[in-house]
């Protein structure tokens, strides 16, 4: 017999040696009691400090003996950051890995880190992503700083009434005292005792009026097959047979949720944390075979899913929901507040340009004064979708990939979006990606939405016949939201014409006729836009001209730094070359080149045609790749990749002007460092978005089935962009903020603007 047992017995059992046990520990119980009291005040007064953790934290504990439903409170708080981008580490002290595996199951992005030492498991979540701390099982534990207390307090867990000298409700975690170190007080209750609760809940509001008291109930959502995940309905247990197996402190409430189904219920209660030695395992494998069903909570699953022998019928795991009764949006304001303290300068916007992306968003939705709801509506993607794609390897075995696409947002048209094919796509990058291109489009008002997609896969490892398999596959398991009208993906990394034109024919082939206007981004002679190519870098070229004229500058004679040589910064170059600038230093993966009297773009052009990189040009002294960002120059065009601009080398640009062709090229720590020292920036949503321009041109000439020669697309595309400038220059002035906040304002403002329109269909 386990000691846990034992001690369970002790507390819980009417016999009489437990009540003579019981009647021995209780002195004990109110001395250690007495202790944790008097050391809670300790940290009150200041005279024992707490360490402060590395995250903003929110501490849950039970005030009661377990049960009371403190893991999917905390599932839910971390799933709550998560829903908002915010990565969350969830930190156990060190159980025996059944409740690591549900949080990881309940909240599949959280970091979850068992550790006894709060201070050392917080760092460990941190160095894994984590930016911000939900302490599970931790209210008792004061030796470490937190934001937000919030205490579990259930109806149910008082002790049963045959207990005669109950032992004081949680006499080794808190006296009910400590609910005045309470935040938020969360009352939970099993289904029978309502009155019980709310009573219960205006107590503890009357006695605590400081604290956000709540009240929620523990549902059962659903039920799964243990190891098939079939599901089945609710209903299905009405008049039948079922044992509820439960290693929760509290199996009865579990029991009773269960028969108020309509079941008859055999409970075989176990103690917290049950470890299920094989004994009961058999036992349980039999008691399945004579009911309709057996049940187990999630945390039983983590145990029984390796041992549960395969001849005996698959039990179903019971999921429980939290479902908020009394006070629940208040609970959202509280950690709202935390998500305020979460270090967004320093710490996730430096490492993460899609978290910076939506912080500017925020900004943005504060300044325009997005009413609660909308500002919900427009944080949070309309669809997500995540395919397996299948496909035959050349040596003829199956391999299977993963491919996300999201809708973010299409109140204004169809949805527009590049899909990428690369190891690290991952659904999180895919969101907010999808939510970029919401943002760009409305920037520069044409009628689209946003979206984004990609295969986790890695090209450079496959064959054209395997790749050109992924993308039909993965075209056709996305086929239902794919359409000129509903989605229209383009090029992105690792993606090309080539696989653009295996997606129309993919899409063609099904819906028995040619549709070119599915995709942008199509070889010209399958209806591609002249001047698409160009697009991005000629956009880069406008905005950069307009943004000269505002200093009294014109492109003649302007020195600028070019970092990338692709597409994007190439073309850009010889461009501005054209109209007299002076290229001073360009780079690309493979080097970085320099000449102050200016380098000759149409020569580099030609070397990187023929040696596919700039590596091996003579012509030009080689700087650093670091050099290229802090030359001396006017106008520095990030054009590679994000994140290039920090906080270390943004003191040291010499620009005046920044023009982001690249995507989230400027971490936010090092925006505010350009705007303190007055360097012009034009955003990437609004200097990139050439590209998403002229790819809206090739929409429309497809559905015309009219093509237009490249002048008219280059005279179409300035005329946008001039005035997607003049409108960004003109809400920086009025809100008196920088560029890019001006930029997402404008954007926001018109996605907002047609929301309002359309209505809220919710
Ligand atoms: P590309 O692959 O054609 O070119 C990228 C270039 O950057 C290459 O020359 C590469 O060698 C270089 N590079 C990569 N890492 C570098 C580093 N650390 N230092 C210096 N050079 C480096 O890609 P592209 O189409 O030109 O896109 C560039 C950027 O512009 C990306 O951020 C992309 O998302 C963005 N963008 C492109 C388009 C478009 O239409 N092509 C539209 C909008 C935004």
């Amino acid at each position: 017999m386990s000691a846990q047992r034992i001690a369970h017995w002790i507390w819980w059992s009417g016999a009489a040696p437990a009540r003579a046990a019981r009647g021995l520990l209780l002195p004990f119980a109110f001395v250690y009691r007495t202790i944790m009291s008097a050391r809670a005040k300790a940290y009150a007064r200041g005279w024992l400090r707490q360490r402060p953790l590395p995250l903003p934290a929110v501490a849950i504990g039970n005030l009661a003996v377990g049960g009371a439903g403190k893991t999917p409170l905390a599932a839910w708080t971390a799933a709550f950051f998560a829903r908002r981008g915010v990565k969350p580490g969830i930190l156990l002290r060190g159980y025996r890995g059944d409740e690591q595996a549900v949080h990881q199951r309940l909240v599949p992005g959280a970091i979850v880190v068992p550790d006894a030492d709060r201070l050392a498991g917080a760092e460990k979540a941190r160095a894994q992503g984590a930016r911000v701390l939900v302490l599970d099982d931790a209210y008792q534990r004061l030796n470490v700083e937190r934001d937000v207390n919030v205490a579990v307090v259930s109806t149910e867990s008082s002790p049963p009434r045959h207990v005669a000298w109950p032992l004081p409700a949680g006499p080794w975690r808190e006296d009910w005292g400590a609910l005045g170190r309470a935040d938020v007080i969360v009352v939970t209750r099993r289904r029978a005792a309502v009155a019980e609760s709310r009573a219960l809940a205006g107590r503890i509001a009357a006695r605590w009026p400081e604290a956000v008291v709540a009240s929620v109930q523990l549902a059962l959502d659903g039920l799964a097959g243990l190891r098939s995940g079939r599901r089945v309905e609710l209903a299905a247990l009405a008049r039948t047979r079922v044992v509820v197996a439960a290693g929760i402190a509290d199996p009865v409430s579990f029991a009773a949720q269960i028969r108020a189904l309509g079941a008859s219920v055999q409970l075989m209660a176990y103690q917290d944390h049950h470890a299920y030695p094989p004994g009961d395992v058999a036992r349980l494998a039999r008691a399945a075979k004579d009911a309709d069903y057996l049940v187990v909570t999630e945390k039983d699953a983590v145990k029984l899913r390796s041992r549960w022998p395969a001849d005996a019928p698959e039990p179903l795991v019971a999921e429980l929901a939290l479902r908020w009764e009394l006070n629940g949006a208040a609970v959202e304001r509280v950690l709202e507040g935390v998500l305020k303290t979460v270090d967004k300068q320093t710490f996730l916007a430096e490492e993460n340009p899609f978290e910076a992306m939506m912080e500017r968003f925020d900004h943005a939705a504060k300044l325009l004064n997005l009413d609660r709801g909308l500002y919900k509506v427009l944080r949070n993607p309309e669809k997500q979708i995540i395919v397996s794609v299948p496909i035959f390897r050349d040596n003829g075995e199956v391999e299977v990939y993963t491919g996300y696409r999201v809708l973010y947002n299409t109140s204004r048209g169809p949805a527009k979006g590049g899909i990428r094919f690369d190891l690290n796509v991952t659904l999180e990058e895919v969101k907010a990606l999808a939510a970029w291109m919401t943002w760009k489009c409305a920037l520069v008002n044409i009628p689209f939405g946003g979206s984004k997609g990609g295969v986790v896969c890695d090209p450079t490892t496959m064959s054209m016949a395997e790749l050109e398999r992924v993308t039909r596959r993965y075209t056709s398991s996305i086929i239902e939201i794919l359409g000129p009208d509903s989605d229209v993906p383009a090029p992105d990394v690792n993606t090309n014409e080539r696989v653009m034109a295996w997606i129309m024919d993919t899409y063609s082939m099904h819906k028995r006729h040619t549709v070119t206007a599915v995709v942008t981004g199509k070889p010209v002679e399958m209806g591609g836009s002249l001047g698409r190519r160009e697009a991005t870098g000629r956009g880069c070229m406008i905005v950069t001209r307009e943004a000269l004229a505002t200093l009294g500058m014109s492109l003649k004679g302007t020195r600028v730094a070019v970092q990338g040589f692709g597409n994007v910064g190439s073309v850009a170059a010889d461009l501005m070359a054209k109209e007299g600038a002076v290229i001073v230093a360009v780079s690309d993966k493979s080097t970085a080149l320099h000449n102050p009297k200016g380098l000759d773009v149409q020569d580099l052009i030609k070397w990187v045609k023929e040696h596919r990189q700039l590596a091996g040009y003579t012509r030009a002294e080689t700087i650093t790749h670091e050099q290229v960002l802090t030359v001396d120059c006017d106008v520095l065009i990030p054009a590679a990749t994000e994140n290039v601009i920090t906080r270390k080398n943004a003191p040291h640009i010499k620009a005046k002007i920044i023009c982001e062709g690249a995507n989230g090229p400027t971490s936010a720590a090092a925006d505010k460092i350009l705007e303190d020292k007055g360097v012009f920036v034009i955003p990437d949503i609004l200097a990139n978005a050439g590209g998403v321009t002229v790819s809206y041109f090739e929409w429309v000439q497809d559905r015309g089935g009219y093509f237009w020669d490249e002048e008219t697309v280059n005279r179409r595309l300035e005329a946008i962009l001039v005035r997607s400038f003049g409108e960004v220059m003109a809400m920086a002035s009025k809100h008196k903020v920088a560029n890019r906040i001006a930029s997402y304002i404008v954007a926001v403002d018109r996605v907002a603007a047609m929301h309002r329109l359309r209505g809220m269909y919710a």
